[in-house]
C-alpha cells in the first residue's frame, strides 16, 4: 500500500521506480512532498540568527523529495503521457507553481535571505557562495517577496493561473498533433517520396493503428521530409496547413484565447514589478538585459537575410518555371524547390546522405566526441529499464568513476510531445555530504524505422541530436556545490551555448569520416559527399534565418506590448509579419497558436536566445579552429571548466571571457550563416 514515489528509491543510481509508478500515485505524493518541503522551510525560518550555512545552504538542500517526484512527473508528462497523467497535470501544476511561489516569498525565509544579502560583502563568502546567495535573493524578489501583501497575493494568483494555462496550451497542442494524420493510399500519393520517407510513413501508420497504409504525421521528422520531397502540391499544401494551424481550431483544443490570457497576465505581473512590459521584466534577468540589445542583434541578421532569401527565391522560381510549374513560391513549396536547387547546384541528395547517418552511428559519434573532449565514456546498462522500452540507459564514467546517468529517448510516438529537448531527473550538487550525481535525459522525435531496419537520420536530425547532447553534457559535466547553480540553471541567453557549440563537431570532416559510415557496407562517407555537404552549408540560410528571426521578432513584439487590452494573437502576428516584411513564400512554422517555447516552455520574450548564444558558439568554436585541432586539449580543458561544468557559478560574461580570453564578436556567427557578403552588399 505504500506509495513507491514517497518510499526511498533504491534502484541503482537512485533511478526512479519506473516500473512501479502509476499516474494515480502522483497527486498524493506531490501533496505530501510539498508538505515536507514547507516543514523544512519553516525549520529554516525558525533557526537561530541567519548564517549562510543555516539559511542559504539549507535552502539549497531543501525539497529534495519534491524535486525528485516532480522531475519524474514532468518528464513523464512530456515523454510518455496518458489521459490519466494529463488529468493529474491539470490538477497539480497550478498547485506546484503556487507552492514554489509560496516558498520563494515566505516572509520568514525571505527576511533571512534579505538580511544576508545586505551583508554579503562582510560574510567572507567564496565566489560560488556569493553567487548562490544572490540567486536565491533574486528568486525571491522576482517571485514578489518585496511586494505589499495585496500585490503579493495577486502575484501568486497570476503565477498559479499562468501555470494552469500553460498546461492547457501544451495539452491542446498534443491533442491537435495526435489527431492529425495524412493517409497516403494510391501510388500517386507517394509521388516523389524517397524510400526512407515511405518506410517512416508506413511505420507511423503501424504505430497509429492504420492497417496497410502509410501516414504523414506532424512529427518534424515526417512532415519536413514530406514537404521537401512530395511532388503532390495539393498534399503539401494540406500538410503545411495542418502543421501551421495547430492550436487554431475552434473547439476544445483552441489555443487563441489561452495565449491571449497568458499574455495579459504576464503584463500584469511585469507591472507589479514596476516594468512597462513583460519583455522588459523577462530581459532584466538575462545577459542581454535590455530590449534594444536584442533588437540590434535581430536587425543585424534580418536585412542581410532578406537579401539572401530573395536570391534564393529567384533560384526556386527559375527551377519551378523550368518544370513548367508556377513561379509563385508558396510556403508549402519552398522546401520542395529548395531541394531541387540543392540537387542541381550542389549535386546533393538527401537520400544519398542518409545511409551514412544511422542513429546508431551518430549516437556513437556524439559519445566519441565527448570522450575525446572531456575524457568521459558512456557504458550502456541494458539491465536498467526506464519508462519505455525504446529508452536506452547509460552509465557515464569519468576518470575516477561514475559521474552520472544518461537516458536517450530518440523516437517519436503519440504519447510524446513534439520537438527535441534535454531535461533532468536529478541535478548535480555537492551540498549533501555525498556528491549527488546527475540523471539526464535527451528526447528526440525521430521517425522510427521498421523492425530490423536501422533508423536513418538526415544531416539536420544529426545536428539536432548533437544539439541536445550538448545540453546533456551541460547537465552531466556540471561540477558545482549548490544545486541552484548546477548545469543548465544558467541565464536563459547562455543556456544554448553548450548545445549549439556541440553542433560544430558534427560538421567536422574528421568526425564524419570516423563515424558517418554506410549502414550496410560500413564504408565511411566519401570525401566528395563531405565536400558537397560543406559547399551546400550556406544554401537556404536566408530562408532559415528569416523563419527563425521572424519568430523571435514576433515573440519580442507581443511581449513588449504595454496595453492591457486583450490581444487577437492571430491578427497581431499577421500585422507584425507584414510590418517586418516577411516574404510570402517563407512562412513561419512557429506560429503563436502553437509556439510551445513561449506558451508552454520557458522562452517567453526569449526566443532570441538561440541567436544570442550563436554569437557565443560561433566565436567560441573559433578557439578550436585557431588552435588547429577540433579536440585541442588546452581549449577543451578551458571549455569544460568555464562552460560545460561551471553551471551558473560564474557570471556568464565572465565565464565566456575566462574560456575565450575576450568578449565574443558577432562576425563568426554572420560568417557561419553566410550573411557576411550580404552585409557588404547592404553597406555599399
Ligand atoms: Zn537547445
Amino acid at each position: 500500500m505504500t506509495n513507491p514515489l514517497l518510499a526511498p528509491w533504491t534502484a541503482p543510481f537512485g533511478l526512479p521506480p519506473f516500473a512501479d509508478v502509476r499516474p494515480e500515485q502522483f497527486a498524493a505524493a506531490l501533496v505530501e512532498a510539498m508538505a515536507r518541503h514547507l516543514a523544512e522551510i519553516e525549520a529554516i525560518a525558525a533557526a537561530a540568527a541567519p548564517t549562510f550555512e543555516n539559511t542559504i545552504a539549507a535552502l539549497d538542500r531543501s525539497g529534495r523529495d519534491l524535486v525528485r517526484i516532480e522531475s519524474l512527473f514532468w518528464n513523464l508528462t512530456s515523454s510518455e503521457t496518458s489521459p490519466a497523467l494529463q488529468e493529474v497535470q491539470r490538477a497539480m501544476v497550478p498547485q506546484l507553481a503556487a507552492h514554489e511561489n509560496r516558498v520563494r516569498t515566505d516572509a520568514g525565509l525571505f527576511a533571512r535571505i534579505d538580511a544576508l544579502h545586505a551583508r554579503r560583502d562582510a560574510l567572507g563568502l567564496d565566489p560560488e557562495q556569493r553567487r548562490v546567495l544572490e540567486r536565491f535573493h533574486l528568486d525571491g524578489v522576482r517571485a514578489g517577496a518585496r511586494l505589499a501583501p495585496a500585490a503579493q497575493g495577486r502575484h501568486a494568483e497570476i503565477v498559479r493561473r499562468i501555470a494552469e494555462l500553460m498546461t492547457r496550451f501544451g495539452q491542446n497542442l498534443l491533442a491537435d498533433e495526435s489527431a492529425f494524420k495524412l493517409v497516403l493510399q494510391s501510388d500517386a500519393d507517394f509521388a516523389g517520396l524517397p524510400e526512407f520517407v515511405r518506410a517512416a510513413a508506413r511505420q507511423a501508420a503501424l504505430d497509429r493503428g492504420v492497417a496497410d497504409g502509410a501516414v504523414i504525421t506532424l512529427s518534424r521528422s515526417l512532415i519536413v521530409p514530406f514537404l521537401t520531397f512530395s511532388e503532390r502540391r495539393d498534399l503539401r499544401e494540406a500538410a503545411w496547413r495542418a502543421w501551421t494551424s495547430r492550436g487554431e481550431h475552434d473547439g476544445a483544443s483552441d489555443n487563441r484565447a489561452v495565449a491571449a490570457e497568458i499574455l495579459q497576465l504576464r503584463l500584469e505581473q511585469a507591472r507589479l514589478h514596476g516594468f512597462a512590459s513583460f519583455a522588459d521584466y523577462a530581459l532584466s534577468d538575462t545577459m542581454a538585459q535590455r530590449r534594444d540589445a536584442v533588437t540590434a542583434l535581430l536587425e543585424r541578421v534580418w536585412q542581410p537575410a532578406l537579401v539572401r532569401a530573395e536570391e534564393e527565391r529567384e533560384a526556386l522560381a527559375a527551377i519551378a518555371l523550368s518544370r513548367g510549374e508556377s513561379a509563385t513560391i508558396e510556403p508549402w513549396d519552398w522546401r520542395f524547390y529548395a531541394e531541387k536547387v540543392r540537387r542541381v547546384r550542389f549535386d546533393l541528395d538527401d537520400a544519398e546522405v542518409k545511409p551514412y547517418f544511422s542513429l546508431e552511428a551518430i549516437v556513437a559519434a556524439a559519445f566519441d566526441c565527448a570522450a575525446r573532449l572531456f575524457g568521459i565514456s558512456f557504458v550502456e546498462r541494458r539491465d536498467l529499464v526506464a519508462y519505455h522500452p525504446d529508452v536506452r540507459v547509460y552509465e557515464v564514467r569519468g576518470a575516477s568513476g561514475p559521474i552520472g546517468v544518461f537516458l536517450h529517448d530518440n523516437f517519436a510516438r503519440p504519447t510524446k510531445r513534439s520537438g527535441a529537448w534535454m531535461s533532468e531527473y536529478r541535478t548535480q550538487s555537492r551540498n549533501d555530504g555525498a556528491p549527488v550525481l546527475p540523471i539526464i535525459v535527451n528526447n528526440n522525435n525521430f521517425a522510427k524505422a521498421a523492425p530490423g531496419e536501422p533508423t536513418l537520420l538526415s544531416f539536420d536530425d544529426a545536428r539536432t541530436l548533437f544539439h541536445e547532447f550538448g545540453h546533456g553534457l551541460h547537465g552531466l559535466l556540471s561540477n558545482v556545490r549548490y544545486e541552484r547553480l548546477a548545469g543548465t540553471s544558467v541565464l536563459r541567453d547562455f543556456v544554448e551555448l553548450p548545445s549549439q557549440l556541440f553542433e560544430h563537431w558534427i560538421d567536422e570532416p574528421e568526425v564524419l569520416k570516423r563515424h558517418a559510415r554506410h549502414h550496410r557496407t560500413g564504408e565511411p562517407i566519401p570525401d566528395a559527399l563531405i565536400a558537397k555537404l560543406r559547399r551546400a552549408r550556406h544554401f537556404n540560410q536566408g530562408y532559415e534565418t528569416l523563419r527563425y528571426t521572424a519568430s523571435a521578432i514576433v515573440d519580442m513584439a507581443i511581449h513588449a506590448r504595454a496595453s492591457s487590452e486583450p490581444v487577437d494573437i492571430v491578427e497581431f502576428e499577421r500585422a507584425e509579419l507584414a510590418r517586418i516584411g516577411l516574404p510570402h513564400g517563407v512562412g513561419v512554422n512557429h506560429r503563436l497558436v502553437h509556439f510551445q517555447h513561449l506558451f508552454s516552455g520557458g522562452y517567453a520574450a526569449g526566443y532570441y536566445v538561440y541567436l544570442w548564444a550563436e554569437v557565443l558558439d560561433a566565436d567560441g568554436y573559433d578557439a578550436f579552429v585557431e588552435a588547429g585541432d577540433p579536440f585541442d586539449p588546452a581549449v577543451a580543458h578551458r571549455v569544460a571548466r568555464f562552460i560545460y561544468s561551471a553551471g551558473n557559478s560564474i557570471e556568464p560574461g565572465a565565464a565566456y571571457r575566462a574560456f575565450r580570453g575576450r568578449d565574443a564578436v558577432a562576425e563568426p556567427m554572420l560568417r557561419e550563416r553566410g550573411l557576411l557578403e550580404s552585409v557588404a552588399t547592404v553597406a555599399t
